[in-house]
């Protein structure tokens, strides 16, 4: 059997930026962007436990869930590939081809395009296809589980400093509540921050409930006003922000979850709400191949202001 592991720490980067030395706060990045192409970030912290437990129950066949651009089904592509696993994935909405779904088949992932109306009852629709197969273990969309919560806490133990606040993005919260089991596992002080990149965000801590029923939200803290519209929304302002970052950083970034994040922590800054002297990370979760949706939008918001 291949081995399940990576055996990889993510670095951690110091991040320098006017807003941040404006306001006197030393901000770095966990780059767990870094740890793999497509089983990017979070991904793969969230499906660690889910591919362990899939092998001691003697499946080898990952059913899932996901949009057309999702993030998830490439990881799970990915890793099944690797670990070797078969996948199918459930895609939302018509049939469409886009490079994060090509990647996806060229992984080797099975993919059904299912209506919306039929996407919203994912267990149905697992337990039909599931009927006739054996082998199969249902991966909910994003990877949303107590599996995952439990992977996502290790980012906790490869830290080597206490932190004042620890930053990161929520599609369904899953990581934030890793991240939030982790700090109370080691008895830090940090307050575990979220930006949803969903209208109001403020579902977020019910979902986390499901999937970390022993977590208490009273440390954790979700800034539910920087979704710029709602998920894979965007304005001219953010995608200035995407080239702007990334243009002086040398760290990449994109417009549907980090682009948020980022943005979300300079203006944090700029209005005081981090306070001199406060220490901060921020997770950096990869997810870079959304970029390839929307590069021709981001060039095109900064040819107006971009004049040499
Ligand atoms: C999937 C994803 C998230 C969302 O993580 P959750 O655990 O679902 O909240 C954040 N950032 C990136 C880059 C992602 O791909």
């Amino acid at each position: 059997m291949k081995p399940l592991s990576f055996a990889f720490h993510s670095p951690i980067d110091v991040l320098t930026l006017p807003e941040f030395t404006n306001a006197g706060i030393r901000v770095n990045v966990k780059r767990d962007d870094l740890i793999h192409p497509f089983i990017s970030g979070n991904k793969w912290r969230k499906l660690k436990y889910i591919l362990e437990d899939a092998r001691l129950k003697g499946k080898n066949h990952l059913v899932t869930f996901g949009g057309a651009w999702s993030n998830h089904l490439l990881a799970t592509a990915c890793a099944g590939a690797r670990f070797g696993m078969r996948t199918t994935a459930m895609v939302r909405g018509e049939a469409v081809s886009n490079p994060v779904l090509s990647l996806c088949r060229i992984f080797g992932m099975n993919l059904k395009f299912v209506s919306r109306a039929e996407y919203r009852d994912k267990q149905a629709l697992y337990q039909q296809f599931s009927t006739e197969r054996k082998d199969t273990y249902f991966v909910d969309e994003g990877g949303f589980s107590a599996l995952a919560v439990h992977g996502c806490a290790e980012i906790i133990d490869e830290l080597d400093q206490e932190y004042d606040h620890i930053f990161c993005a929520c599609g369904t919260g899953t990581t934030l509540a890793g991240l939030a089991k982790g700090i109370v596992k080691h008895q830090l002080r940090t307050h575990v921050h979220g930006i949803p990149v969903l209208k109001y965000g403020d579902f977020l801590l019910d979902d986390m409930q499901m999937i970390a029923p022993d977590l208490t939200s009273q440390s954790i803290y979700l800034h539910t006003d920087y979704h710029f519209g709602g998920y894979a929304k965007h304005t001219d302002e953010l995608l200035r922000f995407v080239t702007r970052f990334s243009s002086t950083t040398g760290i990449l970034i994109e417009p549907t979850y980090t682009g948020k994040l980022f943005y979300a922590l300079t203006d944090l800054a700029r209005n005081r709400f981090l306070k001199k002297g406060e220490r901060i990370l921020v997770l950096h979760t990869g997810g870079l191949t959304g970029i390839l949706g929307k590069h021709e939008q981001i060039v095109a918001s900064q040819a107006q202001d971009i004049i040499y």
